[in-house]
């Protein structure tokens, strides 16, 4: 049901445009730590891990620290490449940052909500008609089944 997936995200504190802004502790706390690690650290899932990387079903994709809607089943695609992929997003629900980490030039995504990690964004590489992969961490989503 959506509504049991999404109600965990019903108390968070908002400010009057909706965005959740919490200390690290409060994240600490509501997250796993294998949410935090990604969603606050900028961490990355071990490839092929991912619980949501094969998933099908027709539903929302939701961030897992605000709840905000950033990915529908209609954007997700099979890359192969052991993370979820997605080849569009929710208009206005994720910001693009530079990311020169490791050594390499990379967009890194984040949710507009609660500025929290997603994974990284490439463009070009031809795998749909959009020609755009979001590569994103099963653990910075939830999953909400089309009711
Ligand atoms: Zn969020």
């Amino acid at each position: 049901m959506t509504t049991d997936v999404l109600s965990r995200f019903a108390d968070l504190p908002r400010d009057a445009e909706g965005k959740v802004t919490l200390s690290d502790e409060e994240w600490r706390a509501r997250l796993s730590p294998e949410e935090y690690r990604i969603l606050r650290e900028s961490g990355t899932e071990m490839r092929g891990t991912g619980p949501l990387t094969n998933h099908d079903a027709p539903g929302d994709y939701h961030c897992a620290g605000c709840g905000l809607h950033l990915y529908s089943s209609e954007h997700k695609f099979h890359s192969g490449c052991g993370w979820p992929a997605f080849d569009d997003e929710v208009p206005n629900a994720i910001t693009r940052i530079e990311d020169r980490s490791h050594g390499m030039l990379r967009t890194e995504i984040r949710c507009r909500g609660c500025d929290g990690h997603l994974g990284h964004v490439f463009v070009g590489e031809h795998l749909t008609e959009k020609n755009v992969r979001h590569c994103v961490n099963s653990a910075s989503i939830v999953f909400a089944p089309k009711a």
